[in-house]
């Protein structure tokens, strides 16, 4: 790129409100403005990003102070018109309110408002981005627009009006910038790339148009990127994809055909080269149920392939990995991922629950095809549901059915069948409290933990501890987090028994219920004293 080298997105900025692309009732209303004198003083531009409202505003600055207007139009040839231009007139002043949002900020232009233009007629203020303005900065501005000088123009650009006080809203004339349509931004890129001598395909143009999404500035920019790469070729679709880098599709044709062939050691593998590749779990699970989705849709009708922004090549692809699976087989398959990345959110052992989820779709496609392992698959399934239920983090299939030790023992301790021997292992003084928790708690001065420690869980930790688990992680915070309320409780614990107790604090995970995770102390203990009772 040469020195000179300039961004199409400014080189290609309209100079005139006749250049300005899909804002038509806008720009009229501006020329009417402009060409029969009624100009308003305080002007508010709202949209996202690269929808032009800098550039209409720019236009109208130049416009309402231009020599020579053309029918609402800047001339663009008038020293005055050439001078804001080069932004070298006085009278433009631009001002971005994300980085100059204090009231001195705005002081500073204000105090110049009260001196009239030394030449021209008006002085313009355009300031970006208004509402970051502080809510001093805004009182002040505020002030200034209600008995704005003849001479003074404020137009405040922003992407959240819902941001802005009503007292400012009130006093301004309002444009709303919506996004531009695709084909408004279609039009414009083939017109640029006629312009530049840049040799696209259609198909590409739509593609760089559905990318910007509404924004020309975005769409510009794109193009640019595209451009830089291939220069002076011809800019075909799968070039443009393979640079804005649409998805790689090899992974999911090869994981979607293990699951379908069920393969699950192969399909565990791949999961296993995409977390080695330092791929997020969820991005990698939601870019699947694309994949599958797509199938989904070309399974429904071939012609879809020229809705999914992926090459020609991947298209045939996908078309026969459609063709290998029942539309049926590809729902479930969207379905099971939708639940699981639902699930792994917020999830600590994301790996583990996608394993489960992969080993599902494998177990549910031999359902439909019956073989050989069937059974085998099922056990490690349910070995592994199990073991995440408990709280366990199985680290990894490859590991097979060596499970941890930690993990085994863990499910020995816990799982309903194992409870009556754990009752056995409850401390003679966890069993006390627990039998006593409501008497022990009636005596305790704290009185909103109090609530909160009504409300929680017991369950045995580690060691013979008291584990308190709370639903609520607000209320967990109180203790987890706080010394104080730990040694209060802990205090008031060993008076109430005479002996020191230890005692951990949890929260449960979100979405998880209490007993599926732990040992309810308080059901054994009642258990117990029914048994004695017979
Ligand atoms: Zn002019």
């Amino acid at each position: 790129m040469s020195e000179q080298y300039q961004a199409l997105y400014r080189k290609y900025r309209p100079q005139s409100f006749d250049d300005v692309v899909g804002r038509d009732a806008i720009v009229k209303t501006l020329k009417n403005q402009v060409r029969t004198g009624r100009i308003g003083h305080s002007y508010l531009l709202c949209g996202t990003r690269g929808t032009g409202k800098t550039t209409i505003a720019k236009i109208f600055a130049r416009a309402v102070n231009c020599e020579n207007p053309q029918n609402g139009n800047p001339c663009g040839e008038c020293p005055t018109c050439k001078a804001i231009a080069e932004g070298a007139n006085l009278n433009v002043i631009e001002m971005d309110a994300a980085s100059n949002n204090g009231v001195d900020d705005i002081r500073t232009i204000i105090d110049e408002v009260s001196y009239s233009p030394t030449s021209g007629r008006f002085r313009v203020y355009i300031i970006d981005e208004v509402h970051m303005l502080s809510t001093a900065a805004f009182n002040a501005l505020l002030k200034t627009l209600e008995e704005p000088p003849s001479y003074a123009i404020f137009i405040l650009a922003t992407t959240e009006p819902n941001k802005l006080p009503l007292t400012i809203l009130s006093r301004c004339q309002r444009y709303d910038f919506g996004r531009l349509s695709t084909q408004t931004i279609a039009d414009r890129l083939q017109d640029v790339c006629e312009r530049e001598k840049i040799r696209i395909e259609e198909k590409a143009v739509q593609y760089l148009a559905r990318r910007a999404d509404g924004s020309l500035r975005d769409g510009l920019s794109l193009l640019d990127q595209c451009e830089a790469f291939f220069f002076e070729e011809e800019l075909s679709y799968d070039k443009v994809l393979s640079i804005l880098g649409a998805a790689d599709t090899s992974i999911f044709h090869r994981l979607f055909l293990e699951i379908h062939t069920c393969d699950a050691a192969a399909a565990l593998k791949t999961l296993e080269e995409v977390l080695l590749a330092g791929k997020e779990m969820t991005q990698f699970v939601t870019d699947f149920v694309w994949y599958l989705r797509s199938l989904m849709l070309l399974k429904a009708s071939e012609d879809a392939g020229d809705l999914l922004d992926v090459s020609t090549e991947d298209v045939a692809q996908m078309t026969e990995d459609a063709r290998r699976a029942e539309m049926s087989e590809i729902m479930r398959d969207i379905r099971i991922l939708s639940a699981l990345i639902e699930q792994i959110r917020y999830a600590a052992d994301r790996r583990t629950l996608t394993e489960m989820a992969i080993l599902r779709l494998c177990t549910a496609a031999m359902e439909e095809e019956p073989a050989k392992g069937m059974e085998a698959l099922q056990e490690r399934l349910r070995q592994l549901e199990e073991a995440v239920s408990q709280g366990a983090v199985v680290t990894s299939f490859a590991q097979g059915g060596q499970k941890k030790e930690s993990a085994a023992k863990e499910e020995d301790e816990l799982s309903p069948e194992a409870m009556p021997q754990l009752t056995e292992a409850v401390p003679e003084d966890i069993r006390q409290i627990v039998k006593e928790w409501s008497k022990i708690l009636s005596t305790y001065p704290a009185q909103l933990l109090k609530s909160s420690l009504q409300e929680a869980n017991l369950s045995l930790g580690e060691g013979g501890k008291l584990l308190v688990v709370f639903n609520n992680a607000i209320v967990a915070d109180m203790f987890m987090q706080n010394e104080d309320h730990r040694k209060e409780f802990e205090e008031h614990l060993s008076k109430c028994t005479g002996k020191i107790v230890p005692v951990e604090y949890r929260c449960l995970d979100k979405g998880r219920k209490f007993k599926d995770n732990y040992v309810d102390l308080k059901q054994v203990i009642r258990m117990e004293i029914q048994t004695e009772d017979e």
